[in-house]
């Protein structure tokens, strides 16, 4: 039986530990901490359960899809349902939406309280459709680094089209030849964020992105986030992969450009295929010390980060939902504090969740649990300690003001996640949540490939390399390395 290791155990790790499993492997996971998931974890405060990373889910097809390979039940192991309500935003003009996934009902809310009209809805996100129809395939689910990619059918069907993708007017400047009203230029300049990048700077081909949540759906685990972890590695478990936690790799190991296992601490461990589901930066810094880096690839822009408050609050607050926005006054201006100051603007965009509105235990009766979130910039030795002091302030005193009610006095236990501690808990170069950022055209191209052209057997996968970041792309590397396995066969 050949022998596998994984190094790292976010999500993409396990999905590839579960693939080369079903393919014969014997796999071995290794995880510097003492829990499996990486950037995708919960943390519990006081009474309060919080999904630390991650809290949309998208896609969950892609989890589904692991579980059926394994010929298992899916639903065995893991339930989730549909989401009817998508999001909640709030402006300070007073204007307040609810996003439902009903199509027909979002068009209406916005036809009804805004300068734009349902139709205006309709033609963007058949707009949306079409980017998804001709990428997906290319972009997404296949390696860009090998020429049969370029030789598929798909690939020359969908090059007839790619005028048609907006790959070069920014996101803001499409979205205003959409919209009329501002305020929903600003509702769908938001899905930028949702691969850590700048809507004034990124191509409007990621106005993909909401394709993804108003045809396939948002959805939400029964038992939180984290039980897409937990369920993952009790399928990996039942098809033998071993996980050893507490165990951080040191090196790789190859020889005549071919891998031959890891090093941890002065014992070697040998393995005839390794993947890496570190951050492509430390795979090649730390693990890969004596190997010539691909400089270019790993001086790309990084995406941004997060400032995160996990609030335990003794109140409930009806108006609010599971997903909820409050908007900065001025996007602009907020964007340019996290790309061209490396600051946080005072008046910034704050995202809420809040599991408890489904799952009932995740606090105590008549509590909530709040995950507070900010964009920020990646980390570059900022004052942190000073930005999120004065973070800290202007969300209490944004949310007070929107909500009409001063919600410090209901914060009865806090935890703080920031750049800093992103990187330090998951390993991910400078904090970033994703990778790198999309903010230009050739971003696709500019991610490290899912395999190496120089050692054989040696793999990569997760958010820092292609596809990009996020749960459903970081499942699609584990995809694409399955397809692409070359040697040695199970
Ligand atoms: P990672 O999660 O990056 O895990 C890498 C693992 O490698 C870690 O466990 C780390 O400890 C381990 N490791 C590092 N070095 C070593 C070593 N030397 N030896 C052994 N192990 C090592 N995505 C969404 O889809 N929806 C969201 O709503 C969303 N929100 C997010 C919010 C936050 C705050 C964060 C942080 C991320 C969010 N994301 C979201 C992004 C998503 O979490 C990531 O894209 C995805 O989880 C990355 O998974 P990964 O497989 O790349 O591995």
């Amino acid at each position: 039986m050949p022998k596998a290791i994984i190094i790292g155990s976010g999500i993409a790790g396990i999905a590839t530990a579960i693939r080369l499993a079903v393919k014969g492997y014997a796999v071995t996971v290794f995880e510097s901490n003492s829990y499996p998931g990486g950037k995708l974890t919960e943390i519990n405060i006081d009474g309060f359960r919080f999904d630390a990373g991650p809290s949309l889910f998208t896609m969950p097809q892609y989890v589904d899809e692991l579980f059926t390979l394994a010929g298992k039940n899916p639903r065995d192991y893991f339930r989730y349902e549909k989401l009817e309500e998508i999001c909640k935003y709030f402006y300070e003009d007073g204007l307040y939406l609810t996003a439902s996934a009903d199509l027909n009902e979002f068009a209406k809310e916005i036809e009804q309280k805004t300068n734009s009209s349902a139709s205006e809805v309709y033609k963007y996100l058949s707009k949306s459709e079409a980017i998804y129809e001709i990428t997906h395939k290319v972009f997404l689910e296949r390696t860009l680094h090998k020429l049969k990619s370029y030789l598929h059918w798909d690939t020359l069907k969908s090059a007839l089209r790619f005028g048609q993708i907006d790959a070069f007017r920014d996101q803001n400047k499409a979205n205003q030849s959409f919209f009329k009203d501002e305020r929903i230029v600003q509702l769908f300049n938001r899905y930028a964020t949702y691969n850590g990048s700048n809507p004034y700077q990124a191509p409007a081909t990621l106005n993909v992105i909401p394709h993804f949540e108003y045809h396939f759906g948002a959805f939400i685990p029964d038992k939180g986030m984290y039980s897409i972890i937990t369920s993952l590695v009790k399928l990996a478990k039942d098809l033998g992969v071993k996980f050893q936690f507490d165990c951080r790799v040191e090196e790789i190991i190859y020889s005549a450009d071919v891998v031959k296992g890891i090093r941890i601490k002065n014992s070697t461990i040998e393995a005839d295929l390794v993947v890496s589901n570190l951050d492509i930066w430390f795979t090649y810094k730390n693990l890969l010390p004596k190997f010539e880096a691909p400089e270019k690839l790993l001086a790309q822009q990084r995406s941004s980060s997060a400032l995160i408050f996990y609030w335990g609050i003794k109140n409930e607050y009806p108006e609010l939902g599971l997903h909820n926005i409050f908007f900065a006054e001025n996007y602009k201006t907020e964007f340019d504090a996290i790309w061209h100051d490396r600051k946080i603007h005072t008046d910034p965009t704050i995202y809420l969740n809040i599991t408890s509105k489904y799952i009932k235990n995740d606090a105590p009766v008549n509590c909530e649990n709040w995950f507070v979130m900010i964009n920020v910039p990646a980390n570059n030795d900022q004052n942190w300690d000073e930005l999120i002091a004065k973070a800290r302030q202007n969300i209490i005193q944004k949310l007070s003001r929107l909500l009409k009610k001063n919600i410090a006095e209901d914060i009865i236990c806090e935890q703080i996640l920031d750049p800093r501690s992103i990187e330090q808990q998951t390993g991910s170069y400078q904090g970033s949540l994703y990778g790198n950022s999309s903010n230009n055209q050739f971003a696709a191209f500019l991610r490290h490939s899912n395999f190496s052209s120089k050692i054989e057997n040696l793999y990569f996968c997760g958010g820092s390399v292609h596809p990009g970041g996020g749960i459903p792309l970081a499942l699609l590397s584990a995809k694409i390395i399955d397809d692409n396995l070359k040697f040695p066969k199970a």
